[in-house]
């Protein structure tokens, strides 16, 4: 469960200066790892006529007011309305109508969160909620816990389509009647005129669902001793890998409970063929693990094979991404994490660690089932990203 952490005589102190509440409670829901991992989730509040947006690059954590990117607001508004638009060009159009050209780039959410008719807009990646989104019932389950309280939106690219979507449904709507948006496989937006009640809904809507997958998906794993990775196969993964990534890589075992426990299930290289927690993540970890077995170099060379097989099929004229795996799954021992360096050393571990203890709890709900392939390579070659790699 989530502490609420909002401190009442803190927030008194600032509560003239509606940016820095904004800075307050980004920054409590950043510090929850339950909620949103390494950059992920964004925030937003209306001051006048603009819309202050997390800027790219920045963490929720550690985010200063500098990180926010003041956005005009009838313009973003505007930008819901249009019936196309690439996510290239909204970037663009977004950075014509920014107060400061030294800020940095809006969330890509910007227009999602301007559309949104409350001046605090919190939206995090909440491992309890995307864990029961990513089962086959997940939508009749979040319908059950949060009723009418939730307007729920079945997974759309982030972007300007999500926003677009969100726009289209909520035409009707009367905003008062509920307290969140869900994005299925995604996760969710909670809203207020109120810095403090706005991250109290979010609190709130994530232990609902916490408690849910407590009653009905607890996870009890005795420790277990398993055969450790012998330093051997360690040396050549590293040594085949870093040929992979053009760079010298680590192999690490997680060596967790949950590590060894999801590494000796059965079921565990068809669990993690069906997608990531939350679409971001496939940037970090790519679609799929590599899945260690019996022999090393016949187990990378499928796994380079089965990733341009799926590059293949849905590419159109993108640049093909590195083959190197950036986790394993090693049958009956262990995880493992295959970081550059030490930042991305701790980022595959978080993100892996959140990942399979929400596999193992959505097994219990009927079976992991995340992203589509195809949804994942659209996240994976998005054309911001690519348009990074061109240049
Ligand atoms: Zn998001």
């Amino acid at each position: 469960m989530i502490k609420n952490r909002f401190d009442d005589s803190f927030a008194s102190k600032i509560e003239d200066d509606l940016l820095s509440l904004r800075v307050y409670t980004s920054r409590l829901l950043g510090e929850e790892e339950d909620l949103v991992l390494h950059g992920g989730g964004n925030t937003s509040v209306k001051i006048g006529d603009y819309l202050y947006v997390k800027g790219s690059g920045w963490d929720l954590a550690s985010i200063e007011k500098e990180g926010f990117a003041a956005v005009k607001l009838e313009t973003l508004k505007e930008m819901a309305k249009r019936d196309t638009l690439k996510d290239s060009q909204m970037v663009k159009l977004q950075r014509e109508a920014m107060r400061d050209k030294n800020s940095p780039n809006p969330s890509i959410e910007a227009i999602l969160h301007a559309i949104i008719p409350y001046k605090f807009v919190d939206h995090t990646h909440a491992d309890s909620i995307v864990t029961i989104s990513n089962t086959p019932n997940g939508k009749k389950i979040l319908k059950e816990i949060f009723k009418e309280k939730a307007l729920i939106i079945d997974y759309v690219m982030p972007g300007f389509l999500l926003a677009k979507e969100v726009y289209n449904k909520s035409k009707d709507l009367n905003w008062d009647s509920i307290d969140m948006i869900i994005l299925l496989n995604h996760g969710i937006f909670t809203f207020d005129n109120d810095a403090k009640r706005s991250y109290e809904k979010m609190i709130k809507a994530v232990n609902m669902a916490e408690e849910f997958l407590q009653k009905n998906a607890s996870l009890k794993i005795d420790e277990i001793s398993f055969n450790e990775i012998p330093k051997e196969d360690k040396d050549l993964l590293e040594k085949e890998i870093s040929k992979l990534r053009g760079t010298k890589i680590r192999a690490i075992p997680l060596n967790t409970k949950f590590s060894k426990y999801f590494a000796n299930l059965k079921e565990t290289e068809e669990i993690v063929k069906n997608g990531v927690l939350t679409p971001e993540h496939v940037i970090r970890i790519k679609p799929f693990p590599l899945i260690l077995d019996k022999n090393i170099k016949e187990e990378i060379d499928k796994f380079t094979k089965n990733y341009k097989a799926y590059f293949k099929k849905f590419a159109t004229n993108e640049i093909m991404l590195d083959l190197a795996p950036r986790w394993g799954v090693y049958k009956n021992k262990d995880v493992l994490i295959f970081p550059k360096d030490e930042k991305e050393e701790k980022i595959l571990k978080d993100i892996v660690t959140h990942t399979i203890k929400a596999m193992l709890r959505a097994q219990k709900l009927g079976g992991w089932k995340s992203l589509s392939q195809r949804d994942l390579f659209s996240m994976e070659y998005w054309e911001l990203e690519q348009a990074k790699l061109k240049k």
